[in-house]
């Protein structure tokens, strides 16, 4: 269980980023996909993200300090271009050079909209962070709108997909910000490692 999470700092750039000691679990997805949604219901605190209807709105390096012992990283969204195309502009290099310097990083958190049947850009962002060994995790966000067995359809094309280019299948957790499915297992997972 998360008991606190507090706001440290914003950044464009990574090299003034808080001093990587301490684990680091960095959240990234589509914008819109629910983002601030789960990092709120995760951390038990509504406002600590923002959540808009602006996609791509917060372009920042958003640090906040959990229990004192974790960094838990709320990174800009992408989808406002292509994957390939944005990871050469301003956008991937700050990105890029981040997820790169930092020497902390336990886990890439990648979400996905489980709404959606397999989504180019989410495949080719994946395929970007296995081509720079950037370990990460799948979180499907917003379960709570559709059916179970939709919701499941939906999980098992992306990690079939995800197959096709790892010959494996990424971790994954299935998750709703309004059911709060999924927290306790999402939470356990960060603490474990965290402890390690
Ligand atoms: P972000 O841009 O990725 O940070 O996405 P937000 O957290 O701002 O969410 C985008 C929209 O989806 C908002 O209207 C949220 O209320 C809605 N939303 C986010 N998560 C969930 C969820 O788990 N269930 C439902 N039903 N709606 C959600």
């Amino acid at each position: 269980m998360i008991k606190k999470a507090v706001f440290l700092i914003s950044n464009t750039d990574h090299t003034k980023c808080p001093e990587p000691n301490k684990p680091e679990f960095a959240f990234i997805g589509r914008s819109n996909v629910g983002k601030s949604s789960l990092i709120n219901m995760l951390t038990g605190n509504s406002k600590l993200a923002k959540t808009s209807g602006r996609p791509g709105k917060t372009q920042l390096i958003n640090h906040f300090l959990v229990d004192d012992k974790w960094y838990m990283v709320d990174l800009p969204g992408y989808g406002f271009a292509k994957v390939s195309k944005s990871i050469k502009d301003t956008w991937g290099k700050m990105i890029m050079d981040y997820l790169s310097a930092r020497e902390n990083l336990v886990a890439l958190m990648v979400l996905i909209d489980s709404r959606l049947e397999p989504q180019k850009i989410d495949l080719e962002f994946i395929t970007w962070c296995g081509e720079n060994d950037i370990p990460f995790v799948l979180l499907f966000t917003k379960s709570d709108k559709q059916s179970k067995s939709r919701t499941k359809e939906n999980v098992n094309r992306f990690l079939n997909a995800a197959f096709e280019i790892f010959q494996d299948k990424p971790q994954h957790y299935i998750t709703s910000a309004t059911s709060g499915e999924g927290k306790e297992e999402v939470v356990a997972f960060i603490e474990e490692l965290v402890s390690e």
